[in-house]
Parts: structure tokens; sequence; C-alpha cells
């Protein structure tokens, strides 16, 4: 176990990293943080800090042997990183989430094949000929997405037919998947930790609405469970080893059955409600997993309703903030731009009748 005063490494500096800083100090923990950029968003809660390109192994061995567990808040840390990072200190979660998470095609093929999940179909994609193929079995439309370095959406092109493929290819660089279209009901995620003892703490499910492919707003309990999410979530973090708090984002088909869309092996944006569900948020959640603490109580007193404020939302604070119920939480960015995300909110919905869990 990792006492109060031991430093945790975090790789990455933005709001994430942010807020497990947060947690790490209510825990007396030291915050470490290790990123590119001199004025990140997460430094004003770090106690060290390390300003270096992640590719400078020399600085990620120097921060590495100075903190007792090193973890990350993004799920593109390059492999030579991590390499570093857990030779030199411990690395929680593992490397192999993030070899997983960080590219479209080895993820599907490990939820399908490794950990028995089901996927949408895909195909790996060189040509517009296999984009044709990838057509003619799985039906339009499609869904083309880089492989790697996709988030909100950006690096999805959806192709609807035959025509269209042409444009499509020329709107993507690098090595891309094909996906099949999954005309889901609703989107949900499980956000769960799992401990180096395999103890293991699901928050119930979360129903996410996406605008403009970012998400919008999430909602936890969601209106119904779906039994089988939380034991699909869990399937996958055995299957990793994982140590930490992870998010598995399903979609859910109108029969009720669940395809797993993408993992994030991190504290997720839809996670962030539980920060006033009444329980132990998903951050202290993470520091606990990785420091070898007990997991906390997951089952929230709360209904919450987070939403995201994007861009120019942020400048209605005020009106927010008059609303009962509502918990403001921005991130210190210096100047807004459309599409980025500047804090979100959490309302407290209704009171949740007691659980078992919690007697
Ligand atoms: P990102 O890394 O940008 O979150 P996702 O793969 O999660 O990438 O895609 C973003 C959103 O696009 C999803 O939440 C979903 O709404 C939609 N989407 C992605 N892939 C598919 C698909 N195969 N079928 C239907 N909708 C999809
Ligand atoms: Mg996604």
């Amino acid at each position: 176990m990792i006492k109060p005063g031991g430093t945790i490494g975090v790789l990455g500096g933005g709001q994430l990293g942010r807020m497990l800083a947060a947690a790490a100090s209510r825990l007396g923990l030291s915050v470490h943080i290790f990123a590119p950029q001199a004025d990140c968003i997460a430094r004003a809660l770090a106690a060290h800090n390390t300003v270096a390109n992640y590719d400078d192994l020399d600085a990620v061995k120097t921060f590495a042997a100075a903190c007792d567990v090193v973890t990350y808040e993004f799920e593109n840390v390059p492999a030579a990183t991590a390499a570093s990072a857990a030779n030199n200190s411990q690395l929680a979660p593992c490397a192999l989430a993030l070899e997983v998470a960080q590219d479209r095609l080895v993820e599907k093929t490990f939820l399908s094949e490794t950990a028995g999940v089901a996927v949408v179909p895909f195909a790996d994609i060189k040509s517009g000929d296999d984009i044709k193929a990838a057509g003619d079995n799985f039906g339009y439309p499609l869904i083309l997405k880089t492989r790697r370095f996709g988030y909100d959406g950006k690096g999805q092109v959806r192709v609807n037919s035959q025509a269209e493929i042409a444009q499509a290819l020329s709107a993507l660089s690098g090595d891309i998947i094909a996906e099949g279209f999954a005309p889901f009901k609703r989107e949900v995620s499980v956000v769960a930790a799992r401990a180096g003892d395999q103890s293991f703490a699901a928050y119930p499910l979360i129903e996410n609405d996406h605008r403009n492919h970012i998400l919008h707003t999430s909602v936890c309990p969601a209106d119904s469970d779906n039994g089988k999410a939380i034991e699909m979530a869990k399937s996958i973090m055995d299957a990793l080893g994982y140590v930490g708090v992870m998010a598995t984002e399903f979609f859910e088909m109108e029969d009720g059955s669940l395809i797993v869309n993408e993992i994030a092996p991190r504290v997720h944006n839809s996670g962030h409600l539980t920060q006033n569900a009444g329980c132990t948020d998903q951050f202290e959640q993470h520091i606990r997993a990785i420091c070898g603490w007990p997991l906390g109580r997951t089952a929230p007193l709360y209904r919450v309703q987070m939403t995201n404020l994007i861009g120019e939302d942020v400048l209605d604070i005020e009106t927010l903030a008059s609303q009962p119920g509502m918990h403001i939480h921005l991130y210190g960015k210096a100047s807004v731009k459309p599409g980025r995300k500047m804090g979100h909110v959490n309302r407290q919905l209704c009171v949740l009748p007691a659980r078992e869990s919690l007697i």
C-alpha cells in the first residue's frame, strides 16, 4: 500500500490529471505531473512537475524513479514511455491496457478474441477495395475510423454508399479500420475499478447522450439497467489484468443486447457524475486502486446528471450556479474555444432508495 505522503506520477496534464491530483491530495498523497506543456491545467494542483516530451526517455526515467506509482490520464502514451515508467516505478494500469486502447484494430481484436465480448463487425482497411468488401459484408452505412488518435468523433467518416468510398478515404490519414454501423437504442457505459488483489467495484450503469460526437450529458443510474454490462466490463478488465478505473462504452441494441464500442483505460468523462453521487468518486477510486488501498463504495446516494460545458457554455456559469442541486466543476482553461471541454456540471436529480450495499 502506498501510504499518505507517497507520490503518484501522472502522465498527462489535462482536466483528468487535474481532478486526479485533487483527489490524491485529499488522501494526503502528492502528485507529480509529467507533460510537455509548461502551463497545463493539472499543474496548479500538483506538488511536483516535469516539463518534457513523452519521448524524452531520460526525463521519463527520472520522473518515474521519483514516484511510488505512475499512472496516466490519456491513452496515447507512447509504448516506450510506458515501458520506461514500468521499469523505473510501478505502472498502473498496465502497458497492455494502453496497447489495446490506442489502436482500434488491436482493441476490437482483443475485445472479441481475448475478452470474449461482442463488438461491431470490423475490418482492417488497406485500400478502397477493402472498403468495398466491408460494405458488401456489413452493409451500409459503414464507419471508417483512423486506428489511432481519434477522439470526440475526430478521425471518423460515415460512408453511406459505394459511391462515397473514394471521398471518405481521402478525408482520413494513417491506418484505418471499417466498422459496421450499429443502429443502437442508446449508449451506455460502465465505470469500474479493479484492484491488485482482483477486488472489483462498479458504479451503476451510466446512460450517455452525445452531440456533435462529443459527450453532452450522462445520467447514473440509467433509466433502466442492463444486467450484462458490468459483467462484460469485468471480463475485459480481468483479461487485461487491469488495476485502476476503466470505462467501457457500449451500444445497447433494440433487443437489449450489448456491443462494446471502446474502452478507456483511465477515469472517464461519463464518470464525472460520481463526484456528486454521495459515494467514492472515480478519481479517488482510481487513486485507491493504484495505491493498493481498499476500493471505496460505489453505490450512489443520488441520481446525478452530468452536463459538459463545451466552449461558450461556460460563459453561462452564473445562471448554472444559481440552480438548486447544481455542482460546478471548472478546469481552469485559459481560453474558450468551440468544442473545447471547459468544465462540467453535476445536478443531483433525486435521492436513491437505500441499497443493501450501504448497510
Ligand atoms: P471516440 O474515440 O471519438 O469517442 P467512438 O468510436 O466512441 O470514438 O465514436 C464516437 C461516437 O460515434 C460513438 O459514441 C457513437 O455515437 C458513434 N459511433 C461510433 N462508431 C459507431 C458505429 N460503429 N455504429 C454506430 N455509431 C457509432
Ligand atoms: Mg467514444
